[in-house]
C-alpha cells in the first residue's frame, strides 16, 4: 500500500468512528492527526502528553479494531505529541514547546460573530480564545470545547460540571462554552450565578409569581449556573433548580455548572440534586504548572500595551503558584507601575513591587512535605509515622492537625491532601478539619499553639 492509501484508510475510520460516537464524543477525543504510515504501523499526532495517555488508554484497542474491520488487517497505532504553534507565536524557542500549544480542539471561528449581539451577561474577554491551554486543564479545556460545538447532544456531557478552587478559570471556561454557543447558534444562552438564581426565584416567589420564574428558566437552551456551591443554603432554591434539571435535561438542553468543590464534599445539598450534577461529566481544574503559568501571563501582556521582559516573567510564574487571578494581580501590579512611573520594569523592581506577593503563605509554594515536616518535628514523631497507619492519640493529634494547616494554609484539595497522607479519603481529611477546628473554638490554648506552629511553618516555608 503507498501512503496515500493509509490515510484514506485513516479518514474512513475516523468517519465510522464519528458516526458511532457521536459529535460530541468525538469533537473531544479525536483531534488525531494522521502523519505518516509504514506496512504495519500508523503514526498518529496527537496535541498533548495528557491527551495522549487519554487516548490510548480509552480508545486505541477500540480504534485498532475498527481499523481491522475496515481492512482486515492488524495495523498498530503509535502517537506523536506535536506542540502545535498557535497563529501569533508561529515560531518558539528550545524548551518552550508546550507554553504555546495550540488547544488541543479549539473551535473553528464563527463566521457570524461579526453581525451577531454580543451576549448581555457573559463578559466580553472569556472566550476559548483568550484561554491559555496546557497539560494541566487540557482535559477540562476539551471538554468545554466539546460542549460548546454539539450542546445538549449527548447525555454523556449534560450536565458539564467543572469544579476546582478560586481563580482556576471555571467562570471564564463556562463563559466561553457560552459565547460559542451564543455566537454559533441560534440558541438561547442563559448565564447566572447561583446566588443570582436564588434570588430571583426568592423575588418571583414572593411576588407570587413562579410562572415568569419558569419561562425564564426552563426555555432556554444552554443554562449556565456559575458557583453551585453557593446553593447550599437555600433549600426551596435546591427544590426549584432540581425540577428546572429535570425539564431541561428531558428536553436535551446542556446545563453547564461550576463549583469550588468536589460535588461529593457539598454538605447542605440535597443527594438527589448532587447526584444530578454527576450525571453528565465532571472535570476539575488544577493549579496551572510553571509552563501555563508562564503562557498565560504572556498572554494577558498581548493585550495590553506594556512590555515585560521574559526573566520578570519568569519570577512571577515561578513564585505565584496559586492561581490564576492571584498571577493576573500581581501582573497588574507590575503594569501598573510602570504607567505610573513611565520606566521599564527590571527584575529588581520587580521583586521589590512584588514582595508582599511573594511572601504571602498561598504563594510560597509551600508543600506538603514541608508542613508534615514541620508539624512531626514540633511532635517529635517520624514523618512515616506522621502519615502512617498507627491510631495512638499521641499520632492521631498531629496528623489531623498536619491535615487541618494543609487545608489552611494551601490551596490543596482535599482529596490531594488525603492522598499525601498515606492515600487516606478526602472525607478523612475533612473529618480532620472539622475536629481541630472544633478544638481552636473551644479552647484559646491550642488556638495560640496551632497559630504558633502555622507561624513557623510559614517562615520555613517562605525560605525554601
Ligand atoms: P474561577 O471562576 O475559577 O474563580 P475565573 O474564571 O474567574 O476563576 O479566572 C480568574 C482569572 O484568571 C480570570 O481573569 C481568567 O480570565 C483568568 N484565567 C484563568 N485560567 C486561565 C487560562 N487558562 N488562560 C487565561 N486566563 C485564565
Ligand atoms: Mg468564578
Amino acid at each position: 500500500m503507498v501512503n496515500g492509501d493509509y490515510n484514506i484508510i485513516w479518514k474512513e475510520t475516523m468517519n465510522q468512528i464519528r458516526e458511532e460516537l457521536g459529535e460530541q464524543e468525538f469533537a473531544m477525543w479525536f483531534n488525531l492527526e494522521y502523519l505518516d504510515a509504514s506496512e504495519d504501523e500508523l503514526t498518529i499526532g496527537v496535541p498533548s502528553t495528557f491527551y495522549q495517555d487519554q487516548v490510548r488508554q480509552r480508545y486505541q484497542p477500540y480504534i485498532e479494531s475498527k481499523i481491522r474491520e475496515l481492512i482486515g488487517k492488524n495495523l498498530t497505532i503509535s502517537f506523536i505529541v506535536q506542540a502545535r504553534p498557535t497563529e501569533e507565536n508561529p515560531t518558539r524557542k528550545p524548551g518552550e514547546e508546550k507554553l504555546t500549544a495550540a488547544p488541543a480542539a479549539k473551535p473553528a471561528p464563527s463566521p457570524v460573530t461579526a453581525t451577531k449581539k454580543r451576549h448581555p451577561q457573559l463578559r466580553d474577554d472569556y472566550t476559548f480564545d483568550t484561554y491559555v491551554v496546557g497539560d494541566d486543564n487540557n482535559f477540562a479545556f476539551n471538554a468545554a470545547s466539546a460542549v460548546a460545538r454539539n450542546p445538549g447532544t449527548s447525555n454523556n456531557y449534560n450536565p458539564l460540571l467543572i469544579y476546582g478552587g478560586v481563580g482556576l478559570g471555571k467562570t471564564h471556561l463556562m463563559q466561553a462554552i457560552g459565547h460559542y454557543i451564543h455566537d454559533n447558534f441560534d440558541n438561547k444562552v442563559l448565564y447566572i450565578t447561583a446566588e443570582g438564581f436564588m434570588n430571583e426565584f426568592l423575588k418571583l416567589l414572593g411576588e407570587k409569581n413562579m410562572s415568569a420564574f419558569k419561562n425564564k428558566y426552563r426555555y432556554v437552551d444552554a443554562l449556565l449556573i456559575d458557583d453551585i456551591h453557593n446553593l447550599e443554603k437555600g433549600d426551596r432554591t435546591q427544590e426549584e433548580l432540581f425540577y428546572t434539571f429535570d425539564a431541561l435535561y428531558n428536553a436535551k438542553k446542556q446545563m453547564v455548572f461550576t463549583c469550588d468543590r468536589p460535588i461529593s464534599e457539598l454538605k447542605n445539598m440535597t443527594a438527589r440534586l448532587k447526584s444530578r450534577f454527576e450525571w453528565g461529566l465532571s472535570v476539575d481544574l488544577k493549579p496551572p504548572n510553571y509552563e501555563t503559568r508562564f503562557a498565560i501571563l504572556k498572554k494577558k501582556l498581548e493585550t495590553k500595551n506594556v512590555t515585560i521582559p521574559d526573566e520578570v516573567i519568569e519570577l512571577v510564574s515561578k513564585n505565584v503558584s496559586s492561581n490564576v487571578r492571584d498571577l493576573e494581580g500581581a501582573l497588574n501590579k507590575l503594569t501598573a507601575y510602570t504607567e505610573l512611573v513611565k520606566k521599564p520594569i527590571t527584575l529588581e523592581i520587580a521583586q521589590q513591587q512584588l514582595k508582599d506577593v511573594f511572601a504571602s503563605p498561598k504563594q510560597s509554594n509551600l508543600s506538603i512535605e514541608i508542613i508534615q515536616r514541620e508539624v512531626a518535628d514540633h511532635y517529635l514523631l517520624s514523618l512515616t509515622d506522621l502519615k502512617g497507619k498507627k491510631r495512638t492519640q499521641s499520632i492521631v493529634f498531629p496528623r489531623q492537625l498536619a491535615m487541618y494547616i494543609t487545608r489552611v494554609l494551601t490551596e490543596y484539595s482535599t482529596i490531594e491532601i488525603g492522598q499525601s497522607f498515606g492515600g487516606r479519603d478526602h472525607s478523612t481529611v475533612l473529618h480532620a478539619y472539622d475536629k481541630i477546628e472544633g478544638m481552636i473554638r473551644a479552647d484559646p490554648k491550642v488556638d495560640s499553639e496551632i497559630q504558633n506552629i502555622m507561624r513557623t511553618i510559614k517562615t520555613h516555608g517562605a525560605k525554601s
